[in-house]
């Protein structure tokens, strides 16, 4: 099997300095469906000097002229989205959908906010007898997980773009093949050589050593929260900027005049979407106890219609299928009530696990603090108002969460979460909101206008 060349440096495909590749799976049948060159410290090196020398020419570009750029690489994602989607399919195992719909329609959609939001956007501004010019942080190193391939590259890389920045990528190792095709339409889009420049490869060895390198300015890095922290420490101890975007444990809280039916199916859609494997997933879903047994009774009505290999796909990998089950045997032997789904493999081939639902979670058990990253959902019971606020606020992650209720009293609990978006009777995603954690979810914001300052550095000149 030909081994894909991973390294697009300088406006060109290169070869990388090893011999290393990384095997692609599909995690539906199990079968490896592609190799992709894992990049070397060397080849980040050449990566970043490409971004560096690029760096003046285009953080002097105009902005009109910048999102001139950005919008014919919208064009050129979206003129691949069919094959864009079925990669995705055939690396992340995304039912074809949700590949269509949300993991290229999302991204698209991100990136033409940003060929719009720089028509508009003040790169300068009059404080007193200041005036205050926003300026590029420099050179960005980009780290992205496999969980939305292409949404988490658009993420990074088109707002870095937007502010003047030139980019370095590194994709995740277990989803290159969706990479690839955005460095194509990059390639296609006309921007100018070097300013986006990309090595796949492994984190600890091209990832590590893009975290490092001198001549990055900025990391900005969505991942794990252990991993998340040691980038951090990596760019703090060299004093450069850093975003994190990282994990979370997001609460559904079901006030006591939410509908209940339409609180719970709207929660497991959330949880489920995507096999479970989204950061902001509302995992953690929170009812008074005069609701709680209908509550769990709708849900695991609901969770019947979440058939594995029709709308839930398989995980992503082997080893996040056993990740999963480890926490579903372990939710079991701590005593939480297992209603449906269990650790046995719902189907003969492919990383499936059963959508499964605990009842009886106390705030203490692990299933009720980590990270799952799969499709398992807990619920809680609680007694009052402070006592479920005490238990959506109990976890060591601040990303997301979720009430359900009068709309006063909603948004009043809203307003008391400890997380960056809080989605009040099912409002939906907007792409153009800030999207961030408190707590160990992370630093910084991505999407939108914020999303955007995350990259810029001020200046001001007093007159
Ligand atoms: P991960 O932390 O294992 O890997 C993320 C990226 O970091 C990959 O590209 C990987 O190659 C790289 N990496 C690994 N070790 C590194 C090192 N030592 N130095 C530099 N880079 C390194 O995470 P994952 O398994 O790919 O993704 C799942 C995690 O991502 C979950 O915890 C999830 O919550 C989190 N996530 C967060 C958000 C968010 O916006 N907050 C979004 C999606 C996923």
């Amino acid at each position: 099997m030909k081994v894909h060349e991973g390294s697009y440096v300088n406006g060109a495909w290169q070869p990388v300095t090893t011999a290393e590749s990384v095997a692609v799976v599909n995690p539906a049948t199990e079968e490896v469906i592609a190799h992709v060159a894992a990049g070397s410290a060397q080849d980040v090196d050449a990566a970043v000097r490409a971004a560096r020398a690029a760096f003046p020419d285009w953080a002097a570009t105009p902005p009109a002229r910048r999102a001139a750029r950005i919008a014919a690489l919208r064009d050129a994602v979206a003129a691949r989205a069919d094959e864009i989607a079925a990669t995705v399919t055939a690396e992340l195992g995304a039912p074809p959908k949700l590949a269509q719909a949300v993991h290229v329609g999302l991204p698209v959609a991100v990136a033409g906010s940003y060929a719009e939001l720089l028509a508009t956007y003040p790169f300068e501004e009059k404080v007193g007898n200041s005036t205050v010019l926003m300026e590029p942080v420099g050179v960005v190193g980009a780290i992205t997980p496999w969980n939305y391939p292409l949404h988490q590259i658009v993420a990074k890389v088109v707002p870095a773009l937007a502010a003047g920045c030139t980019v370095v990528l590194k994709p995740a190792e277990n989803t290159p093949l969706t990479a690839l095709l955005f460095a194509q339409a990059v390639h296609e889009s006309g921007l100018p050589a070097g300013v986006f420049n990309m090595v796949t490869g492994l984190g600890p060895v091209a990832g590590q050593a893009l975290v490092e390198h001198e001549g990055v300015d900025m990391v900005s890095f969505t991942g794990s929260t252990a991993v998340g922290r040691r980038v951090g420490a990596l760019a703090g101890g060299a004093v450069k900027r850093v975003a994190l975007e990282l994990g979370g444990k997001s609460a559904s809280v079901l006030l006591p005049g939410a509908d209940v039916a339409a609180a719970v199916r709207g929660s497991l859609a959330n949880a489920l979407s995507n096999s479970g494997q989204r950061c902001s997933a509302l995992t953690r879903v929170l009812v008074h106890r005069d609701r709680y047994e209908e509550a769990v009774a709708v849900a695991a009505e609901a969770l019947a219609g979440y058939v594995p290999g029709e709308r839930l796909g398989p995980l992503v990998s082997a080893a996040q299928r056993d990740r999963v089950v480890g926490y579903i045997e372990k939710g079991i032997a701590e005593g939480a009530r297992l209603v449906t789904g269990g650790p046995t493999p719902p189907l003969a081939r492919g990383f499936y696990v059963s959508p499964t639902l605990f009842a009886d979670v106390t705030p203490e058990m692990t299933i009720a603090q980590e990270e799952i990253f799969g499709p398992v959902v807990v619920f809680l019971r609680y007694e009052d108002e402070e006592d479920a606020l005490r238990i959506a606020n109990g976890t060591d992650y601040g990303l997301a969460g979720a009430v359900w209720g009068e709309p006063e009293a909603a948004t009043a609990f809203a307003r008391r979460m400890e997380a960056g978006q809080i989605d009040v009777n099912g409002g939906r995603f907007n792409a153009l909101a800030p999207f961030g954690g408190y707590k160990r979810s992370g630093i910084g914001r991505e999407l939108g206008a914020h999303g955007l300052t995350e990259y810029l550095h001020t200046k001001s000149l007093q007159f």
